[in-house]
Order: C-alpha cells, then structure tokens, then sequence
C-alpha cells in the first residue's frame, strides 16, 4: 500500500495524519490539486504568465495530433523545475571537472541504469549516454564519435521522411551539419510509401558508406533490421538507429527492437518516451560477437568535450524520473493503446474515404494524403489549426515541393495520454472531416487560392468557430497529464 509516494506499514498508518486527522488531509490533497500553477512568474513577470496560461489552455482545449510531441508528467516537470537547473557538472558519473557533484552523480547514475533497463539491455553490452541537450546533438555527436569528417552515410531522405540530421541537403545547398561534414547518399520510400530496400542495397553497394542510418520523422512502418544488419555486414559498414520517434512503443514491445541488429542507437526523449526534451545515444560495449569495442570512449568523448559544455543535470534527473515510468508494467498498457488509437483512427478515416499512405500504420503515425482531396498540406494544417487541432503538413510519395507539401502527419502519443481510447477515434476523424469539408467550400473550384488568400476567409466563417467550439468542449472533458483545466487562469479573460 502507498500513500504519497511512501511505503505505509501498520504503525504508521495510526499515527498519520490521514487517521488523525482525516479533514484536514482531504484539505491538503485538494489544495495542493488546485494549488495554483506559476504562482511565482504571475508575481514576477504577469506577462509571460499570461502567455504560459495561453499555452496550457491552448493545449488543453485542442487536440494535439502532432507526431513529435507529447504530454509529459508532473513528475517530469517539477525535476526540470527544481534546484539541480543550478548546477554544473562536466565529465562523468565519478570523474567531474567542478566539485559538489556527488548528488547529481547519483542522478545521472540512476538516468543511465533505468535507461538500460527500459530497453532490456545488458549493461556489460550496452551503454548510454544521457547527457545530449536534444535528438540533434545527440545524432551529430554519433557521427563526431565514430565516423571521420567526410565519411560516408546513407539515411533515409527527407522528403521520404527522414530527418534533416541524417544527411539531408538540396541539389542547391547542404542543409544539415550532418551533410556539411559528411558525404551523404539518401535511401527513399517507393509510391507505396515503404523503404525501398532493394535501392538501399543497390546504392550502397555502389557507394559504400560508413555507415547506414535507419529511423524517420514521418515513417509509418516497422523497419527491416535483419535485411539492413545483412548489407551493414556485406559492407562492413555501421548500423545506426535513430529511434526518436519511436523508442516509447519500443520499449514498450509493440514493435521490434533494434538493440540486437545497431551498433549505435539514439532517440529522443521527448516524443513517444513522454520525457523531458533531451536526448540520449546507446552505443555497443561489446559488438555482435561479443568482442570489447571502442565506442564508449568515443561518444562519450563526442558529447564532451567534442560538442557540449555541462550537461543539464535538471533534464537528466527528468530522463531518469521518466525511465521509471517506462520500466513500469503500465508503460506496455500506453505503449500498446497508441498503436491501437493510431490503427482505428486511420481505419475510420479510410472508410470515411480518405487515402493513407502505406494504407496504415505501424506505430503511432498516420500519413494523410491530402493531395488527392485537391488540399495541399499547408491549407489543412492552417485550417484545422483555426479548430484547435495541432498537426503538421508533410511531403508524401510524389511531391514535387517540399513547401507545398500533399499531406498532413498525424500522431496518436499525445491524446493517448490525456486517456483518450478508440472510442474517441469516431470523435476525432469526424472533426478532420469536418474541417476538410469548409476547406473545400472556402476554396471552392478554384484549387490554386492562394495560403494566405485562404487563411483570410477564417475569421468570418461561422461554420468554423462552431466546430472550434465543439473541438474545444470535446478536448476539455479529457485530464491533462500535469495540469487541470483550473490552473488555467487569464487575466484578460478566455481566448480567442
Ligand atoms: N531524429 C528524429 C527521427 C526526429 O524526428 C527528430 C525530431 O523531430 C530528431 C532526431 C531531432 O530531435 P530534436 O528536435 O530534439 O533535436
């Protein structure tokens, strides 16, 4: 039995405050759930608050469909708010360049082993490294760690849904670190929106790179590991996961693990792992036939002194609050219930007659294809953000700019942790119809109206500010992870 937090043994309990004094702890439990939110920035600075206040109604109100983001704990929020933000602490668990560090050592420890321990790997075989400031540092430092400048790397192009870190540049400029310091050869996916393997193979077979980098942004199958493991081997080149996006339903077991085909493994922590907004690289002690590597020392070494300064022990002791959660039983229930948000949502959508890209998903992404309703990506984020639903566009097969883009990325992480279930799933396809449906008859027959021209027409459409009002209505019947619709306070009354 728990009872905030702590063990209650049998003693204890008869002389705690709950048995002496039932009324007022039923007082505590609530003050401290409506204990106001910010109460200190209200003081010093009202008008950030205002603007922090905005922000947790925006999110509370709406439907946060964006694939990369996610609701984080209260847990997570009070470490990134506590006393640990003040302190330095450069180098290693054990072997810090300032003193005082003997607390935050115990942190970072306890961020590395609970980091591990979600990914079931053995730490004689695996290691990791925690500190990276985000997903991007923590993929550049992989290539400053194991690759020289100019070595060659094949990920998956942008466009294709990759991520600008893998590599990404245009025919008329190199866009990413990642391709300013690397020769870079993208892979793609085929018109059905799947990994062409067979390219991939192909190419690199011609091109040998250094290494091979699997993972995406706006990817909605599971990978072919044992193919890739396969080339890597053939070319006696290095097989890189960035699982950013989908390290939480890893964890989680409802799609495969990588752990047993990469050599090295980074991930955000932020996205589907519900975390702080951090990164963290998983590197191989031993390789695949059991023989010591090199690589701790050079990622570590990457991260620091290679590409940062002190690490941000107050994000650290969030990934290691967060990685608590992620080992416990209940992570798999969450894990599983976003594949299944994401699979019934794109069944309704589909039998609504709209067309996903792969026909599907995997893991918690759907990809829309607006292009065939004669929507390009930009009008349909614009407009179902005037509903308060949070998307992005995103290039699909066969687009021919990546600034008018045919889709629309969709992601379940989020709403499924408010608590939202399949059931909800009706609810929300019906509101995208809906929004499709005034997009449509704003522009009419004429497909090429200007963005901006389209956006202007909003704020006198009725049609649109009632289905703002029934999003809103929807969304607020439904608990946010760290906050309640009463922490939100406005002083210039409700936003519109
Ligand atoms: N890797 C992948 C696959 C991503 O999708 C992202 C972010 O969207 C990143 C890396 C970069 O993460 P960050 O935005 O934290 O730098």
């Amino acid at each position: 039995m728990k009872c905030f937090g702590k063990p209650l043994n049998i003693l204890s309990f008869f002389f705690s405050p709950i048995f002496l004094f039932p009324s007022r702890i039923v007082f505590r439990y609530t003050s401290l759930h409506s204990m106001p939110y910010l109460t200190e920035v209200e003081k010093v600075d009202p008008e950030l608050a205002e603007i922090i206040h905005r922000e947790m109604a925006r999110e509370y109100r709406g439907l946060e469909l964006i694939a990369s983001e996610n609701f984080t704990s209260k847990a997570v929020l009070e470490c990134l708010g506590s006393a640990l933000t003040n302190k330095y602490a450069e180098g290693e668990v054990g072997s810090r360049y300032y003193g005082g560090t003997e607390f935050v050592d115990g942190v970072e420890k306890l961020a590395k082993s609970r980091a591990l321990e979600a990914f079931k790997l053995n730490p004689s075989e695996w290691g990791v490294n925690v500190q990276p400031y985000s997903g991007s540092p923590a993929n550049l430092a992989v290539y400053v760690g194991l690759l020289q400048p100019h070595d060659r790397i094949m990920g998956l192009d942008l466009p294709s849904g990759g991520h600008l870190t893998h590599g990404f540049y245009t025919p008329k400029k190199r866009i990413s670190a990642s391709s300013l310091f690397y020769e870079s050869l993208p892979y793609h996916v085929n018109e059905d929106g799947v990994i062409d393997y067979d390219e991939l193979e192909r190419n690199a077979t011609i091109y040998r790179p250094k290494m091979i980098i699997l993972g995406a942004s706006a990817y909605t199958r599971d990978y072919d590991y044992e193919r890739v493991r396969a080339l890597c081997d053939k070319l006696e080149c290095l097989l890189f996961m960035d699982m950013a996006h989908t390290a939480g339903l890893i964890a989680g077991e409802v799609l495969k693990s990588p752990f047993q085909y990469a050599d090295v493994v980074s991930t955000t922590t932020h996205k589907s792992l519900r975390g702080p907004r951090a990164g963290m690289i998983y590197f191989r002690k031993t390789d695949r036939n059991g023989n010591a590597t090199d690589f701790e020392g050079r990622i570590n070494q990457a991260v620091f002194p290679g590409l940062q300064g002190g690490p941000h022990m107050n994000n650290i002791a969030a990934i290691a609050t967060q990685m608590k959660d992620v080992c416990s039983p209940a992570w798999k229930e969450y894990a599983k219930q976003v594949q299944v948000n994401a699979q019934a949502l794109g069944k309704i959508m589909i039998s609504k007659g709209h067309t996903l890209i792969s026909g599907g998903t995997d893991n918690h992404i759907l990809l829309w294809n607006t292009r065939v309703l004669n929507l390009t990506g930009s009008k349909v984020e614009k407009i179902l953000d005037a509903v308060n639903i949070s998307t992005n566009k995103n290039t699909i097969p066969g687009d021919k700019s990546a600034i008018t883009p045919g889709g629309i990325r969709l992601g379940l992480c989020a709403l499924t942790s408010r608590g939202f279930v399949e059931k909800d799933m009706e609810a929300v396809a019906t509101f995208l119809e809906r929004a499709i449906q005034i997009a449509l008859e704003i522009q009419g027959e004429t497909a090429s109206m200007k963005l901006a021209e389209f956006i202007a027409t909003f704020p006198s459409n009725d049609k649109l500010a009632a289905l703002r009002k029934e999003v809103e209505e929807f969304s607020a019947k439904f608990d946010m992870p760290s906050f309640n619709g009463s922490d939100i306070k406005y002083k210039n009354g409700i936003p519109h």
